[in-house]
Parts: C-alpha cells; sequence; structure tokens
C-alpha cells in the first residue's frame, strides 16, 4: 500500500508456536519490549505486539502473534494462523518432549495456511546447557530436513531474540518483494 509520500509500507502477521512453557511469550516481550518474565502465566489479553523496522529504506510493521496459551488444550485456532506469513516453531532444549511436537506444529501450520510461509526452527532456553536434552545438531539437521532457518535462543539471557524475528522479517520481505 502507498502512504502520503508515495513510499511503501509492510505489514507482516507472524505466529509463534509450539509447545506449552517452551518460552513463546518471553521471547515475544524479549524481542518487542525487552522484557523477560520468570514466573510468567499463560498469556492473557493482549493478542499481538507490533514492531516496526526499516529494510531497504522501507518501513515494515511485524504483527508478531502469541497464543493465549491455546497449545496446552491442543486449541489454537485457524483465526490464530488465518494470513500468516511467518512463523516461528518453537521448542525448549532442555526438554526433548517439545522437540518431537515439532513436526506436529509444522503439520498444523500447513493445514492452516494458504500462502508461502517463512519459517524459523528455534531451540529456545539455550542458557540451560548444562541440562541441554535436545543437540545443536539435532535441530539443525531437522530444520534441514524441513526446509527451515535455525537458531537457539534465550528470551532469559537474550541471546539471538532479535535475530531470529529478523530472519523471519526478512525472509518474508524477499518473499513479497
Ligand atoms: P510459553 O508457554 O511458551 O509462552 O512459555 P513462557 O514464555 O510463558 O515461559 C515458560 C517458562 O519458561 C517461564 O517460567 C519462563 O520464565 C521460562 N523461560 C522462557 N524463556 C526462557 C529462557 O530462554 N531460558 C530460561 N532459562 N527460561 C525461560
Ligand atoms: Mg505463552
Amino acid at each position: 500500500s502507498s502512504d502520503d509520500e508515495g513510499g511503501e509500507e509492510y505489514l507482516f502477521k507472524i505466529v509463534i508456536i509450539g509447545d506449552s512453557a517452551v518460552g513463546k511469550s518471553n521471547l515475544l516481550t524479549r524481542y518487542a519490549r525487552n522484557e523477560f518474565n520468570l514466573h510468567s502465566k499463560a498469556t492473557i489479553g493482549v493478542e499481538f505486539q507490533t514492531q516496526s523496522l526499516e529494510i531497504d529504506g522501507k518501513e515494515v510493521k511485524a504483527q508478531i502473534w502469541d497464543t493465549a496459551g491455546q497449545e496446552r488444550f491442543r486449541a489454537v485456532t485457524s483465526a490464530y494462523y488465518r494470513g500468516a506469513v511467518g512463523a516461528l516453531i518453537v521448542y525448549d532444549i532442555s526438554r526433548r518432549t517439545t522437540f518431537d511436537s515439532v513436526g506436529r506444529w509444522l503439520d498444523e501450520l500447513k493445514t492452516h495456511s494458504d500462502t508461502t510461509v517463512a519459517r524459523i526452527l528455534v531451540g529456545n532456553k539455550c542458557d540451560l546447557e548444562n541440562i541441554r536434552d535436545v543437540s545443536i545438531e539435532e535441530g539443525k539437521n531437522l530444520a534441514e530436513a524441513e526446509g527451515l532457518f535455525f537458531m537457539e535462543t534465550s528470551a532469559l539471557d537474550s541471546t539471538n531474540v532479535k535475530k531470529a524475528f529478523e530472519i523471519v522479517i526478512r525472509e518474508i520481505y524477499n518473499n513479497v518483494s
């Protein structure tokens, strides 16, 4: 769309999916507000946060959606996915069950999307090296097999959080521009 000066603006919807308690909400608050919550409850209220950045001199707005904890009941609705052009699929490197669920989340994403979705596999909580349950290699291999970008992050100490979101946002931009 065009603004008054004739420049272009972009608005991209991005969803964050993955099992309960992998750190989805904290990744978003770390990225959008530079905040972390040690005792975060299931997200209430805010459906998404908007973050603006500039790519190639164009204003890009990422509208990043967080589940309201519905994933606990396997009840993430199609409304959540509708219109999404980017996705972060998150697991917790200290809990293998959350890594085992990634395939299911990818299937669900595929079922609900009717367009190209820029996707990154995110192994969160990389600060928990001492209780690591999934190796970096396993994460990389899965990402490669599924054609996803890959990054290990820590919402706690901020490692790679900005990078992970921006990889997705840039890829979406490349897909549409
Ligand atoms: P969600 O259910 O996927 O949204 O997960 P939350 O963001 O609510 O986080 C679940 C729990 O994991 C909370 O106790 C967070 O404080 C904790 N947590 C989230 N991200 C990290 C991280 O990067 N490192 C560590 N050590 N804990 C984290
Ligand atoms: Mg949450």
